[in-house]
């Protein structure tokens, strides 16, 4: 096991400052988190992320994340906190539960019970569909507060909500975002999982208290994931 490359861990903390810089920009102080969504990128980049602090780290795909678990360094309270940020697929629940610690994409009820059984008491988020694209995933905004109200009863602790911003031009995700905010207010949901590498001024500033970010602390992507 070796340690994350210096060259790597420099340049990730040039762009850890930048987006600081952003964040604080657009009105954010540092109880903003930042989530380091690492997929498409090796385990080198959830080490890295660990070195520097970040321990929340995201991941889109079961096998994926399955891949970039090491037993010999996730030791409990030093390893990476998971966050699952991808559709959730009823049947890979099972092999990532050991591993989860916030489920950010819960957007229906059988998913909810799947995870409620594997791993009873688990933290959730419930993910809407800002941008009415149905491949995003996400449950509509009529269905949330019911969805919030069920997962609960399955002994779930749902902590927020989440949103995927349009694609194009940031300032589309602001409607969408000021709305979720709003929800979560009503609601009474302290985590707004909202904005990513492009639209994260416009998030901030709605009212973000977790941005998830990749390519901005990465670099480009290297694959489609
Ligand atoms: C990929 C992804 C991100 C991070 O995107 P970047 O553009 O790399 O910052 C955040 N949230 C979700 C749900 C994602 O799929």
């Amino acid at each position: 096991m070796s340690d994350p490359a210096r060259g790597d861990v420099d340049a990730v903390a040039r762009r850890l400052g930048r987006l600081r810089s952003r964040i604080r920009g657009a009105g954010g102080d540092d109880t903003v988190q930042i989530v380091a969504v690492t997929k498409g990128f090796g385990r080198w980049a959830v080490d890295v992320a660990l070195e520097l602090g970040l321990r929340r780290v995201g991941e889109n795909y079961a096998q994926e994340l399955l891949a970039k678990v090491d037993p010999a360094r996730d030791v409990v309270g030093r390893g990476p906190e998971w966050h699952f940020i991808g559709r959730l697929q009823r049947n890979k629940v099972r092999t990532i539960a050991p591993y989860v610690a916030l489920w950010q994409s819960v957007d229906r009820l059988r998913v909810g019970r799947e995870i409620a059984t594997r791993a009873p008491g688990a933290a959730v988020l419930v993910q809407l569909n800002l941008s009415g694209e149905e491949h995003k995933g996400g449950c509509d905004w009529e269905e949330a507060p019911e969805l919030v109200g069920a997962l609960g009863e399955e002994g779930l602790q749902v902590r927020g909500l989440m949103g995927v911003g349009p694609a194009g031009p940031a300032e589309a995700a602001r409607t969408p975002f000021r709305r979720l905010v709003q929800l979560a207010d009503e609601l009474d949901l302290p985590i707004r999982s909202i904005g990513m590498s492009e639209d994260l001024e416009v998030a901030v500033e709605e009212g973000a208290t977790m941005v998830r970010v990749g390519r901005e602390l990465f670099g480009p992507r290297p694959t489609a994931g």
